[in-house]
């Protein structure tokens, strides 16, 4: 497959150029800045007319569901969502109706990943008391809850220990205090107006601060990744501490002022912020201080969330173009921020083989932007089972065309 006068991101570099894939390696073969290569008669040939070539997603937070909750979303409807949003990857989170914690469960979620060809999903494990010992040790992708969300499921402080010392994968947290959130609770009646207030900036802080204080003497090979990061404090913290965190395209681009307009589509663990903060979130990507983006995609029926007020929001496909949408006209300082926030820094954080760059012989994982693409956002033109966002109505600048998966085109809308 010859991809024919792009604009690729090459050694953090935007040249104009030419990238052959070689379909049944699954590797780009050779690249040229000059003239056309591989005209083969066999060729499929695309025509870019200057579109944007980028090193494919890689989404270290994602809900996937599926099986007992596949009215939501299923593998299949995830994995499309992901290739319309330029992901190739995606992590899916272990707080199933039905959790992954056992080798059972985890069979059963990697086989019925293997039969997707839409992105790679990877499972995560949940870390509970229920957890299957054999996991803690050997599994490399594990999810701890220091406060209560969907499916009720709570990491102890201790378990979290006991795999540092046991362990040398990667332990993502989802950081909220839950004895403050239930003294919240005391204070405030639980209505959507007070979410916000029960789930408060030190609730966020408190279980960051209490993590790392109590696991600061464990000498271990393992990692802790802190999930949707939402405070500029809670970022000035974690850099003096060296630990690795993400933050959510919504905390960058939504806050409180919205929540209004949104309601309960507005409505997820962390909560919205104040746009002081959302500002200061902004700011600081655009200084390099937000390593890893990913998207806690979260889907829920419409009907759920207006019947019974449950938190999250899809993500997959609105990610990339918010971000481009914010930072057009592109310049190259600022495509690096995204590159390495989407692409470079999860995989190198999960330690997969791929290094995210486009290069010869490397795995032909690629996304095609068109910078000039204008479209507004719409609940039934997404792949997502779940078919709403809370940017319905928005229109972005700068949309994923076309997606390429091991040399396979895994979402076309050129
Ligand atoms: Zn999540």
């Amino acid at each position: 497959m010859l991809l024919k006068n792009a604009l690729i991101w090459y050694r953090e570099q935007i040249l104009r150029g030419h990238i052959l894939v070689n379909e049944e390696t699954g590797l780009i073969e050779r690249i040229s800045l000059s003239k056309i290569i591989g005209t083969g008669s066999d060729n499929l040939e695309i025509n870019l007319k200057g579109k944007l070539v980028i090193p494919s997603m890689v989404d270290i937070h994602s809900h996937l569901r599926d099986f007992e909750e596949s009215h939501k979303e299923t593998y299949e409807t995830g994995a499309l969502a992901a290739a319309a949003g330029g992901f190739t990857t995606v992590f899916d989170m272990p707080n199933k109706l039905n959790p992954i914690n056992s080798p059972e469960s985890l069979t059963k979620a990697v086989e019925r990943a293997k039969r997707i060809q839409w992105a790679k999903i990877i499972p995560y494990v949940l870390l509970n008391r229920d957890t299957e010992s054999s996991l803690i040790s050997n599994y490399p992708y594990l999810k701890a809850y220091r406060g209560i969300t969907t499916g009720n499921y709570l990491t102890s402080i201790s378990e979290i220990k006991e795999f540092l010392i046991r362990s040398s994968g990667i332990l993502v947290v989802h950081c909220e205090d839950n004895a403050r959130i239930s003294e919240n609770l005391k204070k405030f009646q639980k209505t959507l107006e007070n979410h916000w207030k029960i789930r408060d900036s030190q609730t966020e802080l408190l279980a960051i601060k209490n993590l790392l204080e109590s696991t600061k003497d464990i000498a271990t090979r393992a990692k802790l990744h802190i999930a949707h990061v939402t405070l500029i404090e809670s970022i000035k913290i974690l850099h003096s501490r060296s630990v690795s965190f993400e933050v959510t395209p919504h905390h960058l681009f939504l806050n409180n002022d919205d929540f209004s307009q949104l309601g309960v589509k507005g409505k997820m663990n962390p909560p919205l912020r104040s746009k002081v903060e959302q500002h200061y979130l902004l700011e600081a990507f655009l200084k390099g201080q937000i390593r890893i983006i990913s998207t806690d995609h979260a889907p829920h029926t419409i009907h759920e969330k207006k019947d019974l007020e449950l938190s999250g929001v899809p993500g997959l496909e609105t990610c990339l173009p918010l971000l481009f949408n914010f930072c057009n006209p592109i310049d190259k300082r600022k495509l690096a921020l995204i590159i390495n926030a989407l692409a470079q820094n999860p995989r190198s954080l999960m330690n997969l083989s791929e290094k995210g760059i486009i290069a010869v012989n490397e795995p032909a994982n690629l996304t095609v932007i068109d910078l000039k693409k204008r479209k507004v956002v719409r609940g039934d033109d997404l792949k997502t089972k779940c078919k709403w966002s809370p940017w319905e109505g928005i229109e972005l600048q700068g949309w994923p065309v076309l997606t390429i998966r091991e040399g396979k085109i895994t979402y076309n809308d050129l």
